[in-house]
């Protein structure tokens, strides 16, 4: 099944009639308040998980987990519900001083010197990806969900907000590459922190040229659409975002501003008809949390919404096995095809990919053939 036409951007996998996300059904979310998830929420947060004699597992492994989640969990808490330190909305009132003299604000009179300057300062500050588009309020959050306080608050962006600015932010190709075992957490856990220092101080940049932004993790808006929409990557059976350089081996902040700036475009490179071809990610998932076949878009539970055209992903499987695992998964980043790192071949392979579809079912078979995904001795993390 055909997905319907690029420049529409994350709207062009809108089949039905797609209504605002509440943040509250979020997989994170549920075991706090979901009665089904209440006994996976006591298992995944509240269980102390021993270190194991195991490559992997040990205390060095979970150490630097923790340790590459911090600034994330102290200072930002995207996956909790952010609305804080690095991605605080009212920022003004923790940090006690102007930042521009009243009412004064830099000229626009050129936006697309403006956009140029705003991708520099997020490409200094750290961003791997960063892409411009329109913000779309379907993808907000229709309320948020705080992990902090653990009630839903409104979640309605003050008016003039027009513009988001996605920022991708590349995983340890590697640590990864060990996943289902910590060094993948902690490419992961790092991701997330780097994720709240470039788009916290992009938002702060903004501020100081007499504009107001908001930077955010998972919080506040749904990333995955809102980078597609920026023209950052495609839609994939993973679930995922996957991009051209990277694959699907970024995370994903973003800021939302009323600093005027020059969309992208969004972007198309074969990853749909691909996807229809592969499988790698869903038979490699431990817990068969993702979707064999063709695209639908029905939701498996809460977690999804209806009316969009995907594989959607079973998020109660996942975090299950997340829960289970006592650490977390990227076997669906690991795998995929598009996670390779930079070199021509693959640059090579990514253009054919992009141009010549009928070979697709050779490139899967090469990608196997060379042993593309297979998992990573977790004690070469510390040695290689
Ligand atoms: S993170 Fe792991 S368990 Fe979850 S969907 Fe991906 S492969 Fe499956
Ligand atoms: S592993 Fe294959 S099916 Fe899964 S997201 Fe990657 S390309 Fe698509």
């Amino acid at each position: 099944m055909k997905a319907k036409f690029v420049d529409t951007g994350a709207r062009r996998y809108v089949v039905g009639n797609v209504t605002q996300f509440d943040q509250k059904n979020e997989m994170f979310c549920r075991p706090f308040w979901d009665e089904e998830m209440l006994d996976l929420g006591k298992k995944f947060y509240m269980t102390e998980v021993p270190p194991k004699d195991k490559p992997g597992y040990r205390l060095k492994d979970q150490a630097v987990v923790n340790a590459a989640w911090h600034l994330e969990n102290t200072f930002a808490q995207g996956v909790a519900g952010g609305r804080m330190g690095m991605y605080a909305w009212e920022w003004d009132k923790i940090f006690e001083y102007p930042l521009v003299p009243p009412g004064l604000k830099i000229d626009i009179d050129d936006p697309i010197e403006v956009t140029k300057d705003i991708k520099k300062t997020a490409t200094f500050f750290g961003a791997s990806l960063v892409g411009i588009c329109k913000l779309d309020r379907s993808w907000v959050y229709s309320s948020a969900f705080p992990l902090r306080d653990l009630k839903s608050v409104p979640n309605a962006l003050p008016d003039g907000y027009k513009y988001v600015i996605a920022i991708a932010v590349e995983m340890d190709y590697k640590a990864i590459g060990c996943s289902s075992t910590s060094p993948a957490s902690a490419a992961t856990g790092l991701g997330y922190s780097k994720m709240a220092f470039i788009a916290g101080l992009t938002a702060h940049y903004i501020r100081g040229l007499g504009y107001r932004a908001i930077a955010c993790g998972n919080d506040t808006a749904c990333s995955i659409p809102i980078a597609i929409d920026a023209g950052l990557g495609e839609l994939a059976r993973n679930g995922l975002l996957i991009t051209p350089d990277y694959g699907p081996r970024v995370r994903l902040a973003k800021v939302i501003t009323d600093l005027p700036l020059v969309p992208d475009r969004p972007i198309e490179f074969g990853v749909w008809n691909f996807c229809l071809k592969c499988e790698k990610c869903a038979v490699n998932c431990p817990s068969q949390s993702i979707a064999y076949g063709e695209p639908t878009d029905k939701a498996n539970n809460r977690s999804n919404r209806e009316g969009v055209l995907r594989w959607p992903i079973n998020a109660e499987k996942c975090l299950m096995f997340w829960a289970a695992n006592g650490t977390d998964c990227a076997n669906c980043i690991r795998t995929c095809p598009f996670n390779k790192p930079a070199g021509r071949l693959h640059d090579f392979v990514r253009w054919a990919i992009r141009n010549t579809p009928r070979l697709n079912t050779l490139f899967l078979w090469a990608d196997d053939l060379f042993g593309y995904g297979k998992q990573m001795k977790a004690d070469g993390f510390w040695t290689e």
